[in-house]
Parts: C-alpha cells; sequence; structure tokens
C-alpha cells in the first residue's frame, strides 16, 4: 500500500508534496516510541522506493537546471532527468569522485560550479583539513541546515537517544562538520548539548573531569578518543564505566563497527555503542547509522540514496556482496551529491532487523578504505582486520601501529602491539606475542612479526587513527635508482 503522504503530514508533520521537503520543527515522537516516521521507516521497500525515486527525480532536476558540472557530465554520457524513470536508472549517471570536487573548486572558487543556490543563501561554511590535498570547501545552505537537524535528529532517536539525555561532543569545533551536525541534531531533538570540544592541550583530562562533575548520559566522538578518554580516566582513579554513559555515537573512524573495538568500548563504558557515518559531503551525514540494536548501520534512504556498488563499474552489487558506497542526497539544495563515490569498503544486507526497519543495512560497517587497504605478498589487509584480532586478545594494551616493509624484495609486516600492565614479566609476554602471532596468521594469511612495547608507548589521537606506515615506497626508491 502506498505510504499517505497527507497522514504522514498530519502525524510526523513530514510534508512530502513539495520539494524541498517541509518539516515541523516542532514534531517529536511520543518518548516510548521506537521510531520518528515509522511509516518511512518501517515501509516496504517497494512502497518506500516510490518516494525515493519522487524525491530524486526532483533533486536530479535541481542539479541540471543550476550546476554547470552536473550538466555538462550528464550531457556527455546521454542522461539527463528525462531518462530517469526508475530508481535503477540511477546506475546510468555518471559518478563523482573527491578529486572531481576538489577540481570544480579549483576552476570555479570558492565552493565549485555545482553550488546551486546564491551566495546570499549560504547559513555555513565548512571544509576538509587539506592534510593530503587542496581542501574542499562545503558551502551549506540555510534551509537544508535545517534539514540536517531533522535528519540527525530522527536517526539519533532511532539509536536511543531522546530529550532527557545529555549529550557531551568530544570532538573538534572548527572546519569538521562531524561535530556541528551531531550539536545540530541534539538540539533538534530537545537533548541538553555539551559541545566541549577536542584538541587543546589537557583537553581530554579536563573532557574526563567534566564529565564526572556534569554526568552526560551520551558522548560523540571518535572510537579511538573515546578509549584514550578511558585510559585518561584510569590514571585520574576514575572508573570510566561509572561516568554515567548511556549511548555512545561514533563517526570518523570504523571503529564502532569493528566486533572487538565494539565490544570493548561497551564492556570499558557500561554504555551501546552506536556506528554512525557516511562522508561530509554527505552532511546529513548520520544516514549511515546504527539503530539501538546495533546490527550495523542502516541505510536511510528516504534522506540520502545509497547504492552499495562495484568499485570499478559503479553499478550496484547484490545483497550480500561487497563493494563501495555511492551516495546521492534526496534534499540538498546548496551543494547536492549526485552518485559521490566513497571509497570505503563495505558488504550490505537487505535482512531483517529486530527493531522493524526496513532499510538494507552494513552488517560490519565500513571496514576499510579502498586505498588505505594494504597488499602483502598478495594478500589483501584491511588495518580494521588487525584491530579487532588485537583487541579480542587479553593483555593487549590499547594501541597498535602496522609497518609494512620491504627486506630482500619480500613484504613484511610488522605489528607493533603494546602490552597491557599486567603481563609485564618475560614468560607472560612470550605467551603474549605467540597468541598474537597465531591470530593474526589465522585472520590474514600470512605471518606478521609482532613486537611487543608497554602500554601508553605509542601515541593516541584526539581524532581519527593513523596506524599504518607502508614503507616499501622508500625501499622502491631506494633500490630502483634513477627513473
Ligand atoms: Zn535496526
Amino acid at each position: 500500500m502506498p505510504i499517505d503522504l497527507a497522514s504522514l503530514r498530519r502525524t510526523r508533520g513530514i510534508d512530502l508534496s513539495v520539494w524541498p521537503p517541509r518539516y515541523d520543527p516542532a514534531y517529536l515522537p511520543a518518548a516510548d516510541a521506537e521510531h520518528w516516521a515509522p511509516e518511512l521507516e518501517c515501509a516496504t521497500p517497494a512502497d518506500r522506493d516510490a518516494i525515493v525515486l519522487d524525491k530524486l527525480r526532483r533533486q536530479v532536476r535541481w542539479a541540471w537546471e543550476r550546476s554547470p558540472l552536473y550538466r555538462r557530465r550528464w550531457e556527455a554520457a546521454g542522461v539527463s532527468p528525462d531518462t530517469l524513470r526508475t530508481l535503477a536508472d540511477l546506475a546510468r549517471f555518471p559518478v563523482v569522485h573527491k578529486a572531481d570536487l576538489r577540481a570544480a573548486q579549483a576552476a570555479h572558487p570558492p565552493f565549485g560550479d555545482y553550488v546551486c543556490v546564491d551566495r546570499s543563501e549560504i547559513a555555513r561554511i565548512h571544509g576538509t583539513s587539506g592534510t593530503t590535498g587542496r581542501p574542499t570547501a562545503f558551502a551549506v545552505g540555510r534551509d537544508d541546515w535545517g534539514r540536517i537537524g531533522e535528519a540527525h535528529a530522527r536517526i539519533m532517536w532511532g539509536a536511543g537517544l531522546r530529550p532527557d539525555d545529555t549529550i557531551l561532543i568530544c570532538s573538534f569545533f572548527s572546519l569538521y562538520l562531524g561535530s556541528w551536525g551531531v550539536l545540530r541534531g541534539g538540539e533538534r531533538l530537545g537533548a541538553t548539548m555539551f559541545p566541549f570540544g577536542a584538541g587543546v592541550p589537557g583537553q581530554t583530562l579536563m573532557a574526563v573531569q567534566w564529565a564526572a562533575d556534569v554526568r552526560p548520559t551520551a558522548f560523540y566522538g571518535t572510537p579511538s578518543y573515546a578509549l584514550h578518554c578511558a585510559e585518561t580516566a584510569r590514571r585520574e582513579g576514575l572508573n570510566p564505566g561509572a561516568l554515567g554513559f548511556r549511548t555512545m555515537f561514533f563517526s570518523g573512524e570504523p571503529g564502532a563497527g569493528i566486533p572487538a573495538t565494539k565490544r570493548l568500548i561497551e564492556a570499558t563504558f557500561g554504555a551501546t555503542c552506536i556506528d554512525m557515518g557516511s562522508m561530509a559531503e554527505m552532511t546529513p551525514w548520520m544516514t549511515n547509522g546504527e539503530c539501538r540494536h546495533r546490527t550495523g548501520m542502516h541505510l536511510w534512504q528516504d534522506i540520502v540514496y545509497t547504492e552499495v556498488c562495484d568499485a570499478e563499474t559503479f553499478r550496484p552489487v547484490p545483497y550480500g556482496a561487497e563493494g563501495t558506497p555511492v551516495y546521492t542526497h534526496l534534499e540538498r539544495t546548496s551543494q547536492p551529491m549526485i552518485r559521490l563515490v566513497s571509497g570505503d569498503r563495505t558488504r550490505w544486507t537487505d535482512e531483517a532487523c529486530p527493531c522493524g526497519r526496513t532499510y538494507p543495512r552494513l552488517p560490519l560497517g565500513l571496514f576499510g578504505r579502498l586505498d588505505d587497504m594494504i597488499i602483502v605478498r598478495g594478500e589483501n589487509l584491511y588495518p580494521s582486520a588487525i584491530e579487532d584480532t588485537l583487541r579480542a586478545i587479553a593483555g593487549f594494551g590499547g594501541e597498535f601501529r602496522v609497518i609494512v616493509s620491504r627486506r630482500e624484495a619480500m613484504d613484511e609486516l610488522l605489528v607493533r602491539a603494546e602490552y597491557a600492565a599486567t603481563h609485564a614479566d618475560a614468560a607472560a609476554q612470550a605467551a603474549l606475542g605467540a597468541t598474537m602471532r597465531e591470530r593474526l596468521r589465522a585472520r590474514l594469511g600470512i605471518h606478521p612479526v609482532v613486537e611487543l612495547v608497554p602500554e601508553g608507548t605509542l601515541e593516541r589521537t584526539e581524532f581519527k587513527a593513523r596506524r599504518v606506515v607502508d614503507d616499501r615506497d622508500l625501499y622502491r626508491s631506494l633500490t630502483d635508482g634513477p627513473r
């Protein structure tokens, strides 16, 4: 039965008869309701797809009429709003890579020839840090920012957050959109927001002390940083499990979807660990977001439409298969992304979730990036698999590094791992090293060299961890000679 739009407007304050849709900013579900908008979240996929297609066609026409970048690329590919008759037709539209956005912004500064609103309508400017090249500027329209708040509030509700929560945000308040997206969503939800930030010397200790005083019930940051906060709390004689967090939700790294890391965070804090996050360009980035049952991130398809695609053809792969997400906005007027390639690796499924939502899911989250996959002796390895293996071993000290090098023309995988203070004597370390070597070999298919260092030796991060060092390029440049 098609979704009743009149009823949706009346009961949920969501008006899909216009595009972009209108949302009643005063709507809230009953506190004990599982869903924000069950008509959309639990619809049969076919009924929901009818809504998605309608929004998509209007989104594509909006970009076609306003963005030279999309018009040029679509005309070259022989597609247009008129060729978009079914959802499957979207796969014929060319994909966009992040490099295309950087090039467009270099040619048409500052926002590129894909900004589709007047400069006066831009409410917020954010961007990437630019550590790996030219930064990308994000221009967010005023109305878009309101809809982003609606989307995030709805997804945070699904994660179990409620108006009586106090949410501690422990991530940068700067160009980084993650923190601001949480703040906006939490305010729309009616929660008490504590935008604490991160990155100032001494701030981790302050975060722990404030948490102990203020007693927030929820935490947002990166998984690495949450574990760093736990170590800091213990050094202060505080039990992280007694800080009172009920819900901890994360983006920025895959950790919250890595089973052993998830279990560790839940055991450490006594909280549910929720994995979230697509890409900053795709804000509302929470549309990859777990529900409170934690069965892997749902794809909230009626807000951002996601196809998991083959990494070369960019055609969708069947449920059960692996690919890379390709994201499309459905209600973004300022800088719409239509088929943006993420470069992450994932597997999707349409199997049911106990929450009743019928969205597809990513049961293992985003388990790596195409560009951080390392190939060692012909085996494809993801750092997340190494993390999952180590965190499941008692005696692991909490941090590790992966160093890939080449000796005598053979790749070598060195895993430098910390041992816990409980494993300080030589016999315990020998046994721990052997366990790590054996489990890593079983998981990865190659023999790593394991080097143990004391807990606390390796640097902790306040943001996204960088744990892989690939020395082979250095080796190649030393041995290949001049080119
Ligand atoms: Zn669910």
